[in-house]
């Protein structure tokens, strides 16, 4: 490795410190820099490695011909935009805080030809890679690292082109859902895509998970409807799904893209939804027969007509009857692909009980019903281009698969959990399967949980910035809701979902071998039988290891030596 003189790195921090992205500069930049910079990056660069940044960096200046092209896409912890380049995709504050190890160099490139170079120079100089898209991992996993490491951000390519006559789309992996959701809508209001709920989502992360969202009843989840993609491999080379193969693709729609390498773009293939589609949203407390409604809801939507979608969120509520201080609000959450005359008849069909009236529900588009359920005024579309958000807090989620139907007594001992002090902002959200979700392959793509599954449960509990230092009671909290819930759900392996990363199921070894065993623990809750393959799979791709992390797939036999180029 060349080392540079100090004149040369002082040089080229310097170039890069001026050409950063004024976009990303915003008001804690000067508290950033007199706590950050001027008092921490020295001891961090020292602790957590300086010949890999300089190596990194000479790298990169020697392989790029141009180097002026993608300097301005650089971003090491001197530069004043690192933090908030850092920060702009963070979506839970768990990571964000002081002690949360930081990358040594960000990047953003904006052409997919950057990237085999980029990995090429982290494999030179032993720094691991983070790819961050939409940056909504549960565990901060597309951000954080317990050693060297560098982010590709690819929030700069994010295109997305939609050809609604054949009804497909090219996305390139840093594009949000909600800019997919707009740009269908400003093709067609009869087209879709069976993608999540809020609109900051990464299709790189997401689409790499599985993906579900209101249409999954109807049309299954979003790594369904990839037939294509590209990636670069761990040899920098650019592979579509012809010249990946078909294992390969079979791989990044279920398992995850950091186990294989930086996917750059999807193509997908749209699908249908009627002109006028039905929304409603219901509460009902204790009081109100919550309790029995959540039993009964149970048995009547995994077995409804794939047009209903209804989910129900419980949380904790304040009541103001029989002296009681606090109740259990369930909001029932439903969109409908059809009128409301038919949603009316189908309701009183099937699910009488809940009392759905014709005032209750509002006939919109498809994406309206998108802007609805993530609470945005259905009147513009335009809020769907935005990936800022500002209400980012502090949060734990974990997941479960329901087989049989929880009984009256389980569902009240979780509401007892709920009015415990960690419970108050906690909640539990019941998404219904069946449909289209039970009669795809549990082998179709990596993610296994299809016929079988009355629905899946989300775990959360959320916190408030005052409370971070006692971030511990809350996660403790969720992970004893998270054993109340043994009984209840599915079994051998307890089935978790991999879009909701949760590092409590267990992890690979940071430095070092993981053998196959160890990875099996949450391998086999993630994707069951599929672990197996998804194996032969790295084998084959990533013999050395190279794309690893906390819970990516291990090869058969691993290189723990320094890996040639
Ligand atoms: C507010 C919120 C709402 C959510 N709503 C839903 C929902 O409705 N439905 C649902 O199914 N899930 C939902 N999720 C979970 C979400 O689908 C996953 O967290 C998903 O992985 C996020 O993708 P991302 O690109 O935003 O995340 P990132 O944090 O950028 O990435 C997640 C993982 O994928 C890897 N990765 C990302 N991009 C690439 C790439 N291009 N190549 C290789 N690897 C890559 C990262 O390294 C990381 O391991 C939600 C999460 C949050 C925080």
């Amino acid at each position: 490795m060349k080392t540079p003189t100090i004149f040369t790195l002082i040089f080229f921090l310097f170039i890069v410190f001026s050409w950063s992205c004024a976009a990303y500069v915003d008001d804690h930049v000067d508290d950033f820099l007199e706590t950050y910079v001027h008092d921490h990056v020295d001891d961090f660069l020292e602790k957590s490695g300086r010949d890999n940044v300089d190596g990194f960096l000479e790298c990169l200046k020697e392989e790029f011909d141009n180097y002026t092209s993608i300097s301005s896409l650089v971003y090491t912890p001197i530069n004043s935009s690192f933090m908030s380049v850092l920060n702009f995709s963070i979506r839970n504050k768990r990571f964000m805080s002081d002690s949360t190890p930081k990358p040594l160099v960000i990047i953003t490139p904006d052409k997919e030809s950057q990237i085999p170079t980029i990995i090429y120079c982290a494999k030179k100089n032993d720094m691991r890679i983070r790819t961050r898209s939409g940056g909504h991992d549960f565990e901060g996993r597309s951000y954080v690292a317990e050693v060297p490491f560098v982010i590709i951000d690819l929030l700069k390519l994010s295109d997305v082109t939609v050809d609604a006559e054949q009804k497909t789309a090219w996305l390139g992996a840093g594009a949000t859902i909600g800019t997919l959701y707009y740009r269908i809508a400003e093709k067609s209001r009869t087209l879709a895509y069976p993608a999540g709920f809020s609109p900051t989502v990464g299709v790189g992360g997401h689409f790499s998970c599985g993906g579900y969202g209101i249409l999954m009843r109807k049309y299954g989840l979003a790594a369904d409807h990839v037939i294509d993609a590209r990636i670069t491999d761990v040899n920098g080379r650019i592979l579509d799904r012809r010249s990946m193969g078909e294992n390969l693709f079979w791989a990044i729609r279920g398992a995850g893209g950091a186990s294989f390498g930086v996917i750059l773009a999807w193509k997908v293939k749209l699908v249908d939804v009627p002109e006028t589609v039905t929304v409603f949203t219901i509460n009902r407390t204790l009081e109100q027969n919550a309790t029995q409604l959540i039993h009964r809801w149970q048995y009547v939507l995994p077995k409804a007509d794939p047009n209903l979608f209804l989910r129900v969120v419980a949380r904790r509520d304040n009541s103001s009857q029989d002296g009681r201080n606090v109740t259990i609000r369930a909001t029932f959450n439903s969109v409908f692909l059809g009128g409301i005359d038919r949603l009316l008849a189908l309701m009183h069909e099937i699910f009488p009980e809940l009392g759905l009236v014709r005032e209750d529900c509002t006939e919109m588009s498809w994406i309206q019903s998108i802007l609805y359920n993530t609470a945005l005024p259905i009147n513009s579309t335009e809020p769907l281009l935005n990936r800022f958000q500002d209400n980012v807090g502090y949060y734990k989620g974990k997941s479960d698969y329901v087989q049989k139907p929880i009984p009256i007594s389980g569902l009240e001992g979780i509401w007892r959990l709920f009015y415990e002090p960690e419970g108050a902002k906690a909640e539990i959200l019941l998404t219904p399967y069946g449909g289209r979700m039970a009669e795809i392959s549990s082998s179709a793509i990596p993610f296994p949980h299809r016929a079988g599954n009355l629905y899946k449960l989300h775990h959360m509990v959320y916190w408030e910035g005052k409370d971070a230092q006692n971030e511990d009671k809350y996660i403790s909290w969720v992970r004893r809701l998270y054993s109340y819930m043994a009984p209840y759900v599915s079994k051998y392996p307890r089935g978790a979902f991999f879009c909701y990363r949760d590092l409590d199921i267990g992890v690979n070894n940071n430095e070092g071998e993981t053998s196959i065993g160890q990875a099996r623990v949450w391998g086999t809750k993630f994707f069951k039988k599929n672990f197996d393959r998804l194996v032969h799979v790295k084998t084959r791709v990533d013999p050395k290891n190279f794309f690893r992390e906390e819970q990516s797939i291990p090869p058969r036999r691993q290189w723990t030596g320094k890996d040639d180029i």
